[in-house]
């Protein structure tokens, strides 16, 4: 059976966690694709306006260049208004009906999943897959989901800090990859 990954966020900017998370579940989970979805407005982020998508998609892009098993998947940042996660699942369970599908999550995520909508559903149509997260506690699947966790590479790097780092002009440089930290430059992102 066909192993795909599904990894969503608001990636503003990607940074190396989020590189080496796609990395470890390619590895562990033996995927053939990983489809990165930006979001539209993150339904955990309501007070916080994203960077406008063409944006953060201009450096996703960049970031994956020349992996091939990665795709990134617009169709959040095209539905518009709060992205929710079961309405993509459920665009993936039909499209991909043989296919087995892993859902990428950071351990920042775990204890909250029963709150995301269609909790029951979404736990009957994929697997969890959390990557630990420096600082945060792994801790068990709360019922009905199932999932595994990766042995991942660990890494205490977030999009926050980021953002942060560039108000404060300090530099990027190896917390996001190179051709990411120039065209956040070039672009005057973030400051
Ligand atoms: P912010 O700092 O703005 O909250 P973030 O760095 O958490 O952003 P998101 O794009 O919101 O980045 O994260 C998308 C997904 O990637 C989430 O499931 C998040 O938990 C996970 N993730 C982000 N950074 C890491 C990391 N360093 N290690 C493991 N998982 C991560």
């Amino acid at each position: 059976m066909e192993h795909l990954g599904i990894f969503g966020g608001s990636f503003d900017p990607v940074h190396l966690g989020h590189l080496l998370v796609a990395q470890a579940a390619q590895e562990e989970l033996s995927l053939s694709r990983l489809f990165l979805i930006p979001a539209a407005q993150s339904p955990f982020k309501p007070e916080r306006q994203p960077t406008p998508a063409k944006d953060r998609l201009g450096l996703l892009r960049l970031a994956l260049a020349g992996k091939e098993w990665c795709e990134i998947d617009e169709q959040e940042v095209k539905r518009g208004g709060v992205s929710y996660t079961i309405d993509t699942v459920r665009d993936y369970t039909r499209r991909f009906p043989q296919a087995e599908l892993f859902y990428l999550i950071g351990a920042d995520h775990v204890p909250e999943l029963p709150k995301w909508r269609q909790a029951e559903e979404l736990a009957r149509l994929v697997e969890f897959v959390v990557i630990p997260r420096p600082g945060q506690a792994s801790l068990p699947f709360p019922a009905p989901f199932r999932g595994r966790t990766l042995a991942g590479f660990p890494l205490g790097v977030s999009s926050s800090q980021v953002r942060e780092r560039v108000k404060g002009g300090l530099p990027i440089d190896h917390l996001v990859p190179a051709t990411v930290a120039e065209a956040i430059r070039n672009n005057r992102l973030y400051l």
